[in-house]
């Protein structure tokens, strides 16, 4: 779909217009949308209402990924600030103007050299009206209110939502697609989330929107585990556990940042604050989650000795890493300390994957009702995960940072090891006692940490140099160097 810079220029006001004018040379006009096709016994469940529904709902995301188009550019400042401006600039002008670091406005420049900070409802209200988003979300609406399966919880979501397309407060709207205590049968996200657009200074919410039916069965195994894993957490920490709902969907469609980076998770909403006022709801994406974990499967195969995974079947493979995935995205909600993003700056993002990834194999542990061979497959396939990280370094280097300290610090300790390019261990309690003395060190640094402690953990462990001894088959540490028997069978 090609994006007409017309367009764009019409989603402007006149009095910026010159200021908005400026863009770099783009370098895709491609909207990233992902449709998937719905299973058809799925497809049969859905009345014609909830089909209608549906179908207003994809055109709804298909267009949104239309504002995510507008934004690509070769620039890191585009288009959430002025070209040519300075971190530093945009930071002290912050200090008399808080709105520039909101994570919903679109800093532009005055003729007199002012920041002007625009609201993106805003700032996007032209394309917003241009495509019918609103009427169509309203349209959606309309068809959750009739028939048998109506669902007026989800329509009061669903115009709450389109109101706050043009008020700009999505709260409201989050807060009510949050309050209810069972999952809708449709669902969608529309709206402006997660930083990961922008390259700048990390603040700035890109458009993004997705659409599916619920996978009732999958969901109810996996509230299962997260219900357990907060219950665990909880007594652990002695405190209340955060309310978290949790979503397994047959995705029909995606768009923005959400197909841009093929997502198979996502964890909503992204302020902190709102998560502890709110609660929050992670959504698993399932086909895209599926199409992954091909991938993660083979790797799996290649790379964990075969004497480890006897007898472990591709579905109970599929099951923990689904848990694992819950395990983790839900730690998003358990991050200790405040402040830690100014504390530990550009550390900041893969220190909270890494947290993530040893609070969820610490919990996996513990949760009651799984067992330790259970909890040791999880491991297993996080060593995978790191593999696949590290192939997908370029993409993604947050989590192949965070699963490289990880590995080398299992390899410092000695209880894991490559062994003729696979991944080995003797005692997988040993591996766990190692998980959770690294998760000590590294919930102290979120909680009170100083960069330099940070980095001198990174300068010690980031060192992806062992994902080569796997590709070409080889040990690490070499077996000559130790006094290691021989491999178990
Ligand atoms: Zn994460």
């Amino acid at each position: 779909m090609t994006i007409e810079r017309s367009l764009f220029l019409r989603s402007i006001s006149n009095s910026d217009r010159e200021t908005y004018l400026v863009r770099p040379e783009p370098t895709r006009y491609e909207s990233p949308i992902r449709e998937f096709l719905l299973p058809p016994e799925v497809e049969a469940t859905l009345d014609k209402h909830q089909r209608r529904e549906l179908l207003f709902l994809t055109r709804v995301v298909r267009r949104w990924g239309d504002l995510y188009a507008l934004q690509e550019s070769e620039d890191a400042r585009f288009p959430f600030y002025p070209s040519g401006v300075t971190k530093k600039e945009i930071l002290e002008a912050s200090q008399t103007q808080p709105e520039i670091l909101s994570p919903y406005t679109i800093i532009r420049l005055t003729g007199e050299g002012e920041f002007v900070a625009i609201p993106m409802h805003q700032f996007y209200k032209g394309i917003i009206e241009e495509k019918g988003v609103i009427r169509l979300i309203r349209e959606a609406a309309g068809e959750t209110g009739k028939g048998k399966n109506r669902d007026f919880k989800l329509q009061a979501y669903l115009r709450a939502l389109a109101r706050s397309m043009e008020t700009g407060d999505f709260k409201a709207s989050t807060r009510i697609w949050l309050e209810r205590e069972d999952e809708p049968i449709v669902d969608a996200v529309i709206g402006f989330n997660d930083i990961y657009g922008d390259e700048f200074l990390g603040r700035k919410f890109s458009p993004w929107a997705s659409a599916g039916v619920l996978d009732r069965q999958l969901t109810h195994d996996a509230q299962w585990f997260l219900n357990s894993f907060l219950g665990w957490w909880s007594q652990e920490t002695g405190r209340a556990a955060p309310k978290v709902k949790m979503r397994v969907e047959h995705t029909r469609i995606q768009s923005g940042l959400a197909a841009r980076y093929e997502w198979s998770g996502n964890s909503l909403p992204c302020q902190p604050e709102w998560r502890r006022e709110i609660g929050s709801k992670f959504i698993i994406f399932e086909p895209s989650f599926k199409d992954k974990f091909r991938e993660k499967l083979d790797s799996f195969r290649n790379f964990i000795n075969p004497s480890k995974v006897l007898g472990i079947t591709d579905g109970f493979i599929r099951l923990v890493a689904l848990r694992k995935h819950t395990a983790h995205e839900t730690g998003h909600s358990l991050i200790p300390g405040e402040n830690y993003q100014s504390r530990l700056q550009h550390h900041t993002a893969w220190i909270k994957e890494l947290y993530c990834d040893l609070l969820a194999l610490t919990g996996y542990r513990q949760v009651r009702g799984i067992s330790p061979r259970e909890s040791e497959v999880a491991m297993a396939i996080t060593l995978v995960d790191g593999y696949l990280d590290y192939e997908d370094r370029r993409k993604r280097p947050e989590y192949h940072k965070a699963s490289t300290v990880l590995l080398n610090y299992c390899l410092e300790g000695g209880t894991i090891r490559v062994e003729n390019g696979f991944f080995a261990w003797t005692d997988s309690q040993a591996v766990f006692r190692d998980i959770d003395s690294l998760l000590q060190i590294v919930e102290q640094f979120l909680r009170d940490g100083k960069i330099k402690g940070v980095q001198d953990l990174y300068n010690k462990y980031f060192e992806p140099t062992v994902y080569q001894h796997l590709i070409t088959r080889g040990s690490f540490p070499k077996i000559e160097d130790t006094f290691l028997g021989p491999i178990p069978e």
